[in-house]
């Protein structure tokens, strides 16, 4: 989280863009952080976004679509991948942004399947909130129970691996 990985798609939605490319952009519907049709940035970066419950609505949009984006992809059902390798079968570019693990330190959604899968695997890091070292964990904050709790500055801080497992216990 705030490793830019949402700048990170956006940037590359505008490359294809700019190449001629249609691309459609999806998000899960519960994202509702700042607007809800859209994919919006930390650093306030936008493009305009289908919000789809399940992933397999994703289907219903993609035929005139030469890129699907999709953002959050930690958030969907199980059944992106199958949705994912069905649009890279019918020669679409996907293109997809997630958090890899959740604020227990486990595999997120279907994270580690779409890792798998993929042709191409960019991992963004940011900086650990104590030590400013390589930050790979989200320590949650907040004392929301569920885990689909959104990365909002105030439930979540970005942790390296050691200041993670020293406040994890705490
Ligand atoms: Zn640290």
């Amino acid at each position: 989280m705030f490793s830019g990985k949402t700048t990170q798609l956006i940037a590359t939605v505008n490359s294809f863009r700019s190449e001629g490319k249609t691309v459609f952009v999806f998000k899960p519907k519960l994202d509702t952080r700042y607007a809800d049709k859209s994919v919006v940035s930390h650093d306030k970066n936008e493009v305009d976004a289908y919000s789809v419950e399940k992933s397999i609505e994703i289907l219903d949009y993609h035929l005139n679509a030469d890129v699907i984006a999709i953002d959050e992809v930690q958030f969907f059902d199980e059944r992106l991948v199958e949705v994912v390798e069905t649009l890279a079968n019918a020669g679409k570019t996907v293109v997809t942004a997630g958090l890899d693990m959740d604020y227990l330190g486990r595999p997120f959604g279907a994270i580690p399947m779409l890792l798998t899968i993929a042709d191409e695997v960019k991992k963004l890091n940011s900086v650990c909130t104590f030590c400013s070292g390589r930050a790979r964990f989200s320590h949650r904050i907040s004392q929301d129970n569920g885990i689909v709790v959104l990365g909002e500055k105030d439930k979540y801080v970005p942790l390296c691996r050691s200041c993670y497992n020293e406040l994890k216990d705490k």
